[in-house]
């Protein structure tokens, strides 16, 4: 069957090491002025920050920084964001660091042009102003968040981790400098790189596909799979550093046009009530969710076609054992990255996971799973996980 689907790229791409260098020219081309650099502690330390700042100054723009970006910012983040950005009166943001701080940038740009509060633009398109526009430069290879339209903000009081997607919320321009991502602590690279694969496996698969978000969801998995390996192995691998930089944005790229699934749903729970971080959660549950949706022959396929790009299953291979060998494949990079794969390990008892189950499957991502999951499926999954 033919999937119709838009193709209309919002956010222009500039790749290279050292292409951090051209922030000034960069901001130029967009108008700035005066920049509100969103920023995080961990970035200010390694100099990033310094760096940035000084290359807009050079170029004529003024930078106000805000460097109180959190883990899964909360409402409290951004509004403390927003509070810097009304007193500055700027009129171009820069977003840099992690997933994080392109959330914080987006939430704040929200806010600061339409008003009110984050949970007004929960959901899609429900700015009706103009917002300024964001400069994205990630540090990390894993959210993808510069090629997304999406701010995903945790309200401080319920914990719901609230997705706020416009279309004019996008960065304009990215600049993609493997060079900065050397800097992630190891901890960082191990996760931010699994929620990179993890990415690239359920976007392949969501009932959103099409033929386009296939192709970014392909070759995102293929440089990830790639990747991930020898970045763990040898930190200072620049040419690996690439390769998950360009397979994350390619993820994020994928996320933007067929959105995510099931491991994604589970995960959001066991951040928010066990403080599991993100992509950790995600890995751990991405194995499991594999193999539920293998029962589905024609998702099987698309698996074993993930796995035999790579390599990763010999050909003659039926397609549910091809998709197999993916989940065996995704585990295995969990112990590379000494992530532990037992929710048990983690603090979660079989008490907990009918709440956690009922919460999964209310999570906005589970309708877009390509086997419809309920609460009792997310049952099954969590009791696996539980035995790691
Ligand atoms: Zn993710």
């Amino acid at each position: 069957m033919l999937t119709s689907f838009d193709y209309n790229p919002r956010t222009k791409l500039i790749f290279g090491p050292g292409a951090v260098a051209r922030i000034g020219e960069t901001a130029k081309e967009l108008g700035a002025r005066k920049v509100l650099l969103v920023t995080d502690q961990g970035i200010v330390a390694a100099g990033h920050a310094g760096r940035v700042t000084q290359l807009l100054e050079t170029a004529g723009v003024t930078v106000t920084c805000f460097d109180g970006v959190e883990e899964n910012p909360s409402t409290l983040c951004v509004e403390k964001c927003v509070e810097v950005a009304r007193r500055s009166s700027i009129d171009t943001i820069v977003g840099l660091g992690g997933g994080s701080s392109m959330d914080t940038a987006k939430g704040c740009n929200f806010i600061l042009t339409n008003g009110g509060h984050m949970k007004d633009y929960w959901g899609i398109g429900k700015a009706k102003q103009p917002m300024l526009p964001l400069i994205a430069i990630p540090t990390t290879g894993g959210t993808g968040s510069e090629c997304q339209s999406f701010a995903l903000i945790t309200d401080v009081r319920t914990h719901q981790k609230m997705a706020c997607g416009d279309t004019k919320a996008a960065a304009r321009i990215a600049i993609l400098d493997p060079a900065l991502t050397l800097s992630q602590p190891e901890r960082v690279t191990a996760r931010s790189g699994i929620d990179a694969i993890a990415h690239a496996v359920e976007t392949a698969v969501t009932r959103r596909r099409t033929p386009l978000s296939g192709l970014f969801s392909r070759e995102a998995f293929r440089l990830t799979f790639a990747g991930l390996p020898r970045v763990l192995k040898s930190p200072a691998d620049l040419e690996a550093r690439g390769w998950m930089l360009l397979g994350a944005a390619w993820g994020g790229t994928a996320i933007e046009n067929s959105m995510l699934g099931a491991a994604h749903s589970a995960a959001n729970p066991l951040t928010a009530h066990f403080g599991i971080a993100h992509g950790h959660a995600v890995g751990l549950m991405l194995p499991h969710v594999v193999r539920f949706n293998a029962h589905e022959p024609s998702i099987a396929k698309v698996y074993a076609e993930l796995g035999r790009a790579t390599n990763l299953a010999p050909r003659a291979e039926t397609e549910e054992v091809a998709a197999d060998h993916l989940a065996e494949r995704l585990e295995q990079f969990m112990e590379i990255a000494q992530l532990t794969r037992s929710l048990k390990t983690l603090g979660v008892q079989p008490k907990d996971i009918p709440r956690l189950a009922a919460e999964a499957a209310a999570q906005w991502t589970a309708q877009f799973n390509p086997r419809t999951v309920a609460a009792a499926d997310f049952e099954g999954l969590y009791m696996e996980a539980l035995k790691g």
